[in-house]
């Protein structure tokens, strides 16, 4: 069975921890929005933990370790699949056509005929499937990922129903006093869907996150699904009227007083702590006080 989400070995995570904790300075999205919103530049080396999605193996096997070494973490979620306690979209397509055994698969709105017969061809396919359907809306997008499964006889993923955080997970880890986050409802690229989708996107998953939890829900990370951009000034004008403090971006770089609250760059994390150990020194090398 193939897994639905990426996995780093809880090991080598934390060793990564202990890194940013002997090496660096962790600190939680809520004081480095107070900095940047007074004007100041957060501590030289300072370090946001983020995690995107939602994925039960953050509570599992991540919030322990993070706990250990007192590092307060952002939880961005995507609250529809919290809610309905379902994969992601994506991950759902990638099940899809890596599970499937039709051998041919037809393109929607399209007489083209895609080969499934080898791996690169059911990346090709979950690629183009995927494009089709990142500017949906959230119901029309499970609608079209319904006909995919029942036109390619798979049926839904076993751990499917097991890969999301709950909400008792997630107001667990509010009281360990993590920062739980928006990554919208039903992770869409914000910047393909229409207004009042955007609205719904960015307004009720910050309501659910409100309803479930204690936290105010100030802070968004913009899903970042296969078409470029995946946010724009206006996406960020329409998280800071909806009442967000902070989003990030899955840009790559640091941050600094300069920069836009609404929308800050990351970066990615490697798998091991070595080549996390590298990646952050290249970036602080190039910081300037
Ligand atoms: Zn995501």
């Amino acid at each position: 069975m193939v897994p639905l989400s990426i996995e780093h070995d809880p090991r080598e995570f934390d060793a990564q921890m202990k890194l940013v904790c002997d090496r660096y300075h962790p600190m939680d999205i809520e004081s480095l929005a107070k900095l940047l919103e007074s004007g100041e530049n957060p501590p030289r080396g300072s370090v946001v933990i983020s995690f995107d999605d939602g994925y039960r193996n953050n509570f599992e096997f991540a919030a322990p370790i993070l706990n250990k070494y007192d590092i307060l973490a952002a939880f961005y979620v995507i609250t529809e699949s919290v809610k309905q306690q379902v994969a992601p979209w994506f991950c759902e397509t990638y099940h899809v056509f890596l599970s499937t055994n039709i051998p041919s698969w037809r393109v929607p709105g399209s007489v083209e005929c895609v080969s499934l017969e080898t791996r690169e061809d059911r990346d090709k396919s979950r690629r183009l499937f995927n494009k089709c359907v990142v500017s949906m809306a959230a119901e029309e997008r499970r609608a079209a990922i319904g006909k995919l499964y029942s036109d390619l006889e798979v049926i839904p993923h076993a751990g499917s129903h097991e890969l999301m955080m709950t909400w008792e997970m997630l107001r667990r880890l509010q009281q360990d006093g993590h920062t739980i986050g928006s990554h919208s409802f039903s992770h869409p690229n914000l910047t393909q869907i229409g207004d009042s989708d955007l609205l719904r996107e960015i307004s009720e998953s910050k309501l659910a996150i409100m309803e479930n939890t204690r936290s105010s829900a100030r802070h968004f990370s913009y899903p970042n699904p296969i078409i470029q951009p995946h946010w724009t000034l206006d996406v960020a004008k329409a998280l800071n009227d909806a009442g967000y403090t902070t989003g990030v971006t899955s840009g790559n770089g640091t941050v600094d007083k300069r920069s836009n609250l609404l929308v800050l760059p990351r970066v990615s994390a490697p798998a091991t702590v070595a080549a996390l150990r590298w990646r952050l020194d290249c970036l602080f090398a190039g910081v300037t006080d």
